[in-house]
């Protein structure tokens, strides 16, 4: 059986993809990759397309998107999100770029949801959240996320370069009220221009009870002008909030491969979650694979080697050629992302077009 041509993105290919190890990948049973990780999450990205230009994202201007016939359509993620589901995947989380900004979007959320992922959620910037909270809460999405990265208006507005923190506040509240809970905010520190709102943000998640994470910046800006110096290590975020309200950790089932480290607040007011990606990667326990808007299968934001599985669609294949592009991209996924090691090029693709 042929399955997708590897996507080069102008790395060498691992030797897993390659080489011998495939004939040991198994052919039946869950999505594993050779260090026995067992995958279990898919993250969607539904469009590369954003209204928004963060700073850490996207450049301010010149950014070129898929044309409209290179994005899979709605039925080629459904059915690869089906094949997904029967290789054991539980949970999905759209993404984009901003997946609000995709035509369909509600339609395509119940559609996935009639899938039977045990939990379906989605990452927005919250522009376009208010107005269609609802909708997407009874066509079967579960949870969202909301990024905000300032609580000061005019921050804000020179962080995400368009847009305005009063309506993604508005968003957060109207999710809630369609159900949408427990509403997560993703909070990306850059040291020198945010994080001196840490205390700000965790006030915010005491009196709101949203679980406020605090996101370590990755070189995955558009720019590619990301600086180790400018990561805020996760341990200083911690440091911060538990002098003024002592936090203790949560305990989570064994397994759980959810990349934020959880945080209660002793005095029972919430909690928040710390994703120190950078400063203490939690690669050993990813579940992760995603789904590019045009089709790709990548098993890691860092890693440039990516399976196509728009090529299976379009030349007619089979699920299960399908699922064997979905096995043959988790089982190359290396031990880690190697940001350490002296020999790391950043990804070809920035995080928009990846899918986050
Ligand atoms: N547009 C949506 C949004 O902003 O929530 C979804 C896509 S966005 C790529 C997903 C998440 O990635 C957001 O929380 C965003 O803040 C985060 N993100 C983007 N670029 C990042 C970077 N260079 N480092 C860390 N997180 C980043
Ligand atoms: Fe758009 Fe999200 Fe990237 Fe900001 S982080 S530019 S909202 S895709």
């Amino acid at each position: 059986m042929t399955v997708g041509v590897p996507v080069h993105l102008g790395r060498p290919r691992p030797a897993s993809v390659t080489g011998g190890a495939l004939a040991a990948m198994p052919t039946a049973g869950p999505l594993v990759d050779t260090y026995g990780r067992i995958h279990t999450d898919m993250r969607i990205s539904v469009t590369d397309r954003c209204n928004l230009r963060c700073t850490y994202c996207m450049p301010d201007d010149g950014m070129s998107f898929l044309p409209h016939d290179r994005l899979m359509t709605a039925d080629q993620i459904v059915r690869v999100a089906r094949v997904a589901r029967a290789l054991g995947v539980t949970s999905a989380r759209l993404t984009g770029g901003e997946p609000l900004v995709r035509r369909g979007i509600v339609d395509l959320v119940g559609r996935l949801a009639d899938v039977g992922f045990a939990d379906l959620a989605l990452t927005t910037n919250g522009t376009a959240l208010a107005p269609i909270a609802a909708r997407l809460a009874d066509a079967g999405l579960r949870r969202v996320n909301v990024s905000c990265d300032s609580l000061r208006p005019d921050r804000f507005a020179r962080i995400r370069r368009r847009g305005e923190l009063a309506r993604v506040l508005a968003s957060m509240d109207a999710a809630e009220r369609a159900g949408l809970a427990p509403l997560k905010v993703n909070v990306v520190l850059v040291a020198g221009v945010n994080d001196d709102e840490v205390l700000d943000f965790a006030r915010f998640g005491r009196e709101t009870g949203r679980v406020v994470r605090f996101i370590e910046y990755m070189p995955l800006d558009a720019d590619g002008t990301w600086r180790r110096d400018q990561v805020v290590p996760g341990a200083r975020v911690l440091a911060t909030i538990d002098a003024l309200w002592p936090l203790e950790p949560v305990a989570v089932a064994s397994g759980d491969a959810a990349p934020a480290t959880r945080y209660r607040f002793r005095d029972g007011s919430g909690e928040i979650g710390i994703i120190a990606s950078v400063t203490q990667p939690f690669c050993g326990t990813c579940n992760r694979l995603r789904l590019t808007a045009e089709g790709t299968i990548r098993n890691c934001l860092f890693c440039d080697e990516e399976l196509s599985v728009a090529n299976v669609l379009a030349r007619g294949g089979s699920d299960e050629e399908l699922a064997l592009v979905l096995r043959r991209a988790v089982w190359a996924k290396r031990a880690g992302h190697g940001m350490d090691d002296p020999g790391f090029l950043r990804p070809t693709r920035s995080m928009s077009m990846i899918g986050g």
